[in-house]
């Protein structure tokens, strides 16, 4: 068994980074701004906000968050998407989700400009990349697919299985697995909740993407010998021995499934780590695009 290695993968694709904002500096070049807006003070979200504010630092990008309260009324938040959208300052907006209940989430983000719609969520972006054109690609299942070509994991002619359809993991991931680019080229299996007999079709998997955000889901009797498998859940899970109270917990069963697989990710340490380095990568890639 191997572990792919997501905060490895993801150094290596900041160490790039930051030499290539050294370069943009070098040149007297704008340098990648991300603007991270944030609603409520929900525990999960700000330590994912705080993640990527960190990462921005790391690699020299300069990044500026906003802050609202829950209660904000929806005008004051397409507002500021507004003025972010027309500030030539700003090559990122991330808006992070979920947003409280009074706001609808999929008017916020068809209100970003879809040119620095960096978390690849506009159906502008979901459209090209279904298409195959260049366009910011979601963050994790991009973290995915750079993960999977940094360990230069063979996909071509291989049968994935995406275990969770949702608009922002399963169905982008399948779409990327499935184009003709490498990585990519691969056959595959889109399983839900309605899905009958996951077990038979996991067991079909040269690949196994899990994102369904239920811990410990994938069981070794669902996964073949010499399977790839990729776990982008996040569960807490109750843990007194931890300071915080609890441990994240991915959707697979780790310690059984490890040894019958050529590729595993690590929960924590695995696909997260990528997600924040795609999100960069996407930030400079408008930066530069567009100056
Ligand atoms: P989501 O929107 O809740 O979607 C979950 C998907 O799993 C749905 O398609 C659902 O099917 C399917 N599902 C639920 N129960 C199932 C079951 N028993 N059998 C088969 N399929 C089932 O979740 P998400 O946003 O995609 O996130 C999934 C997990 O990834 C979560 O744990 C989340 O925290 C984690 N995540 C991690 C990162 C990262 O950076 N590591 C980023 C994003 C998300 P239906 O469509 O039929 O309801």
């Amino acid at each position: 068994m191997n572990l792919l290695d997501g905060k490895k993968a993801a150094q290596a694709i900041k160490d790039e980074l930051k030499i290539d904002v050294a370069q943009l500096v070098s040149e007297g070049k704008k340098i990648p701004h991300l603007v991270a807006v944030l609603m409520g003070n929900d525990g999960a979200s700000e330590t994912y906000v705080a993640a990527k504010v960190k990462a921005c630092d790391e690699v020299g990008f300069k990044s500026t968050l906003f802050r609202f309260t829950k209660n904000e009324p929806a005008n004051r938040l397409f507002e500021k998407i507004h003025e972010l959208n027309h500030d030539p300052d700003v090559d990122g907006i991330l808006v992070q989700l979920p947003l409280p209940g009074h706001i609808d989430e999929k008017q916020i983000i068809d209100a970003i400009d879809p040119d620095k719609d960096v978390d690849g969520f506009h159906p502008v972006s979901v459209g090209k990349m279904v298409q195959g054109l260049p366009s910011f690609v979601a963050a994790t299942p991009l973290g995915i697919m750079l993960l999977i070509k940094h360990y230069n994991i063979e996909t071509k002619g291989k049968h994935a299985v995406v275990v969770g359809r949702s608009n922002i993991v399963g169905r982008p991931i399948s779409i990327l697995l499935n184009n003709n680019t490498n990585p990519g080229n691969c056959t595959v299996t889109v399983c839900h909740s309605k899905t009958t007999d996951i077990q038979s079709i996991c067991l079909q998997a040269d690949i196994i993407i899990a994102a369904i955000g239920k811990a410990k889901f994938i069981t070794a009797d669902m996964v073949k010998e010499g399977a790839v498998v990729i776990d982008v859940g996040i569960t807490r899970v109750p843990d007194d021995s931890k300071k915080r109270g609890y441990r994240l917990q991915g959707d697979v069963d780790f310690e059984n499934v490890a040894p019958k697989c050529s590729w595993i990710t690590p929960v924590p340490g695995g696909v997260g780590p990528m997600t924040i380095a795609a999100l960069l990568q996407n930030t400079f890639q408008s930066c530069t695009e567009k100056n």
